[in-house]
Formats: structure tokens, C-alpha cells, sequence
């Protein structure tokens, strides 16, 4: 490792002796879904205090033997990741600014009290998964394999303390193309009752609650007909979906994301805002009040509203409903212009002048 001066890990490879044959896996990777469906191997690794990073595995994708007392199941310490790997015309496979990924796990470890791992055995990890079930990465338009690296407390204690023993796993799951029939905005629910998060809270790391805390108001956003949460900081501020950033763009062309310690900082985020610097937009990170986007959008200041990750990219958002109004958002051109040269750079369609792509 260049920037840790750290040498490779040495996995121990059990291969999968009822591993799907090719008919199983080409008939799930026909309509690969998102999340149901998982290749034959998982990557493990063990932390303890007293040993650190050790026992490297790539061992048959299968179920855990966990001690019922392990802290995780009863203080949720945990955290995880979401990053794809994309097949090229040429049958090469890349992922997208892995080094992004690993570091944003480091900074929600450290928020967890849970080991950093090392950036370069976090590559290592996604490279070593593709090494044996690279098969698995698929070839349709807009598809692609996504891996969830995860880290958990796995000693067995009940008292409540950073715990002495953690797992580090990398699972991937084949995932089809998000919107079938093409890119269609999605319908907003405001979430009034419930927070993500709170001051000094957990929000900015991706840790198993926020994602809990988020379920209750999710499905009221379903009763309500919504697609998705926005969700509010105790001053009434934007903060983001309950998987995605939020960004506006102004009429001046300037586009606009709140910026707040209890956000999860989006790596699609952050590529999306360089793109459009790199046209020429102007971009700025800072508090977006309730108050600011409706009016902007009712006085015509805010032309287009997007939401952006990994899993669906960037969607754009066609309605904000609360509950006693309801706003349609202006459909600009720029969300899926800056949609289509994202893509086209993950999926080896063009330049990749900022190096974000990493062979696998
Ligand atoms: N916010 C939340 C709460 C998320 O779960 C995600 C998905 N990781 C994002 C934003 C977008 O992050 P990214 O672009 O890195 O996927």
C-alpha cells in the first residue's frame, strides 16, 4: 500500500463445492433483481484487540455461527458499506472510488468504536471476492454486482463497551437495473414526526440504527403514497432520503447540497457535484431550510431537485408532499445529463479524467 506502507493480506481460499453452475447463475443474472440473490463466496476477516487484522478467508457464501451474547445482536454495533463493480465491453470489471468507500467506513468505524480497517485490505477484499466469483458481474445495460462489506461486534459480552472481537465480511449481490422503462422521478414524503438523526449523533456513519430508525417513517411514507423520506434537523433544515443525498439547482445554475455533520457524505454525491464543476456550475455545500426550497421552487429560483447513491444512481424528484401541502417540483434536463455521464464513466463509455475507476 502506497499510502500506508502496509503489505498485502494473505487470504486462505476455500472454494465452494456447491457453488450454482452456469445455467443457475446466467438465469439469475438474467433478471438479477437487487438484493435477493448472492454469489458463491463471502470474504472474512477477524479483529481483536489483542491480534488485530488476522485470518484473511474467501470461505462458500453461507449462513454465520454467532454466540447469542455477541454485542452486535444487543447493541448494534455495526457498520457497512454499498459499492458496485461494473463490467466493461472489453469484459473487464471495475468499481468506482473504492478508496472513498474505505475511508467513509474508517470515519463511521471510528463513530462505532469499531478498528479501522486499513483502506488497502478494504480494496483488497473487493478484489479478492472478484479473484473467485468475478463470473457474477453482469453484462446488461445499467446492471451491475454489488458489494456490502460489513463489520460487526462479535464477542460475546453483555456489557456495554467497544467489543474486544469484530468480523469484517464482504458479501455481493447481482443488482439489475434500478428503473426498468427508464429514469422516473420520485414522489417525496416530509417527514415531520421522526429524525434520522440528531445532533452529535450517528447520521454521518453508516451504522445498522439509522437505517432501523428510518423504517417507520418510510412506511408512512408509503401510506402517504410517497416513494421516499426527506428528512429534517431540529432547525427545520434539509438533510437527505433515507438512502440518498439531496441536491437543487438554481436558475443561475449553481447547484446546491446541504452540508451538516449528521448527513452521510454520498460518494455519488461528491462525483456528481465535480462533474458539474467541471462544466462550468458552480457547486456549495451549506444549510437548505424547508422554508428555502419551497419557496424556491414556488418563486422559480429552484429549477430541478435530485436525489443520488449508489443504488438508483440519480433520480429526480417530481413531488414534496407534507402533510398539508403538496409541491410539484420543476423536471430540469441536468439531473439526467449529469445521470448519463456518471454512468457512462462507471461503465468504461468514457474518459475517466478524474482516475476514479479501479480494475478489479
Ligand atoms: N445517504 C444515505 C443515508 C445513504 O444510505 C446513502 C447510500 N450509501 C447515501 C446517502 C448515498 O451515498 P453513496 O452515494 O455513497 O451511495
Amino acid at each position: 500500500d502506497p499510502d500506508t506502507g502496509l503489505a498485502p493480506l494473505q487470504f486462505a481460499v476455500t472454494k465452494n463445492l456447491n457453488a450454482k453452475t452456469t445455467a443457475q447463475r446466467d438465469e439469475i443474472l438474467q433478471s438479477p433483481g437487487f438484493g435477493t440473490n448472492f454469489t458463491d463466496h463471502m470474504v472474512d476477516i477477524c479483529w481483536s484487540v489483542n491480534g488485530g487484522w488476522h485470518r484473511p478467508r474467501v470461505q462458500p457464501y453461507g449462513p454465520l455461527s454467532l454466540d447469542p451474547a455477541a454485542a452486535v445482536l444487543h447493541y448494534g454495533q455495526e457498520i457497512f458499506e454499498g459499492i458496485k463493480a461494473y463490467r466493461h465491453a472489453d469484459g473487464s470489471v471495475h468499481t468506482f472510488r473504492p478508496d472513498q468507500n474505505g475511508r467513509r467506513l474508517q470515519r463511521s468505524a471510528r463513530r462505532l468504536a469499531l478498528p479501522e480497517l486499513p483502506v488497502s485490505y478494504f480494496i483488497q477484499s473487493l478484489r479478492e471476492l472478484i479473484a473467485v466469483d468475478g463470473a457474477w458481474v453482469p453484462t446488461g445495460a445499467d446492471q451491475s454486482l454489488y458489494f456490502r462489506p460489513f463489520m460487526f461486534a462479535k464477542e460475546a459480552f453483555l456489557g456495554v463497551r467497544p467489543a474486544h472481537k469484530v468480523a469484517y465480511y464482504v458479501i455481493a449481490s447481482p443488482a439489475g437495473a434500478y428503473f426498468k422503462g427508464g429514469v422516473k422521478p420520485v414522489s417525496i414524503w416530509l417527514s415531520e414526526d421522526y429524525s434520522r438523526a440528531g445532533k452529535g449523533g450517528t447520521g454521518a456513519a453508516k451504522t445498522g440504527g439509522n437505517y432501523a430508525a428510518s423504517l417507520l417513517p418510510q412506511s408512512e411514507a408509503y401510506e402517504n403514497e410517497c416513494d421516499q423520506v426527506v428528512f429534517l434537523d431540529q432547525d427545520r433544515n434539509v438533510e437527505e432520503l433515507g438512502g440518498m443525498n439531496v441536491v437543487f439547482v438554481y436558475k443561475d445554475g449553481t447547484l446546491v447540497t446541504p452540508e451538516s455533520p449528521s448527513i452521510l457524505e454520498g460518494i455519488t454525491r461528491d462525483s456528481i457535484l465535480q462533474l458539474a464543476k467541471d462544466r462550468g456550475h458552480k457547486v456549495e455545500g451549506r444549510s437548505v431550510s424547508l422554508d428555502e426550497w419551497r419557496r424556491g421552487v414556488a418563486s422559480g429560483d429552484i429549477v430541478e431537485v435530485f436525489a443520488c447513491g449508489t443504488a438508483a444512481v440519480v433520480t429526480p424528484i417530481g413531488e414534496l408532499k407534507g402533510r398539508d401541502f403538496f409541491d410539484e417540483q420543476p423536471i430540469g434536463e441536468l439531473a439526467l445529463s449529469l445521470r448519463e455521464e456518471l454512468t457512462d464513466i462507471q461503465y468504461g463509455r468514457r474518459e475517466d479524467k478524474h482516475g476514479w475507476l479501479v480494475r478489479l
